[in-house]
C-alpha cells in the first residue's frame, strides 16, 4: 500500500512513522509513506497555500489550486486505477470515522490523505476532487495532522502481516462490533485488587468463556448503541 499526505507541516509526521508497529510495517515494506509539502505544488511566487475568505469573517482559508494540483501529481504517480485509490480530507465536518471505514481504507492500494489548517478548505476542492471529508470526532482540532496520524495508525493496524500474534487486531473493540475484554497481567494481586479467578485457572475454555461475556456485557453498560439498544 502507498500512504500520501498532503500538508503544509511536513515536520510534524518524522517522529510518529519511526516507532512501533508503523515502523516495523515499513520495513517488511507493507506500505510506504510520502509525506508531501503543500508549498512544493504552488505555483504563485510566494507559494501561498492560503488567503482570505470571501464574504468576509476570521482567519484564512485554504486555496483550492496547490491543493488539486498536489492530489492529480500524487494520483499519477502511482500506476493503479482510480478504484483503487482513496482520496480522504479531514474535517470537522465530515462524516465520523468508524473502524469499518478504516477497513475499507486498509484495502486501497493508494490512500491520500489531505490535512486542513486555519479555517478550512476551498470548499471547490471536495468538488473537482470528489474526496471524501472524514472526521475523527466531534470537537474541533488546530489542523489536520493529528487526524492524519490517527487513520495511517489504524489503516496498518489491519494491513496482513503489521501486526505480529500478540498484537493480533481480531478481539480489539470494534472489529466485531463489540468492545474488547478487560485485560490483566501481574501481580495477581495490587493493593487488594485481584484478577478474575478464572484468568489464573489455566482452564481454556472458562478463559474464553468469560472474555466473551465480558466483551459483551461491557459493550452493553459502556456503548449499548453498538448493539443496536438506543
Ligand atoms: N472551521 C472548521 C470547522 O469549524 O469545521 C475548523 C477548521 S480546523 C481549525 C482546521 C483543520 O483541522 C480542518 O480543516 C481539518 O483538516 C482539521 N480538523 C479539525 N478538527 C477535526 C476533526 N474533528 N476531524 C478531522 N479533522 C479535523
Amino acid at each position: 500500500m502507498r500512504i500520501d499526505i498532503v500538508t503544509i507541516f511536513p515536520e510534524i509526521f518524522k517522529s510518529v512513522f519511526e516507532f512501533g508497529i508503523i515502523r516495523r510495517a515499513r520495513e517488511a515494506s507493507l506500505l510506504s509513506i510520502g509525506v508531501h509539502d503543500l508549498r512544493d505544488y504552488c505555483q504563485d511566487r510566494h507559494r501561498s497555500t492560503d488567503d482570505a475568505p470571501y464574504g468576509g469573517g476570521p482567519g484564512m482559508v485554504m486555496k483550492v489550486e496547490p491543493l488539486v494540483t498536489a492530489v492529480e501529481a500524487l494520483s499519477s504517480s502511482v500506476d493503479i486505477e482510480s478504484e483503487k485509490r482513496r482520496l480522504l480530507l479531514l474535517s470537522a465536518r465530515g462524516k465520523p470515522l468508524e473502524q469499518h471505514h478504516v477497513r475499507e481504507y486498509s484495502r486501497a492500494e493508494q490512500v491520500i490523505l489531505v490535512a486542513g489548517r486555519y479555517e478550512g478548505v476551498d470548499e471547490r476542492f471536495v468538488e473537482a476532487t470528489k474526496a471524501e471529508e472524514v472526521s475523527i470526532g466531534d470537537y474541533v482540532l488546530s489542523g489536520g495532522e493529528i487526524p492524519v496520524m490517527v487513520i495511517v495508525d489504524a489503516i496498518i493496524r489491519l494491513l496482513p502481516g503489521a501486526l505480529s500474534d500478540s498484537d493480533s487486531a481480531e478481539q480489539d473493540s470494534f472489529s466485531r462490533g463489540i468492545l474488547d475484554y478487560p485485560h490483566y497481567t501481574r501481580p495477581a494481586k495490587y493493593r487488594g485488587l485481584e484478577v478474575p479467578d478464572v484468568l489464573l485457572s489455566g482452564n481454556h475454555n472458562a478463559v474464553q468463556e468469560w472474555r466473551e461475556k465480558r466483551a459483551l456485557n461491557d459493550t452493553k453498560v459502556r456503548r449499548p448503541e453498538l448493539l443496536g439498544v438506543k
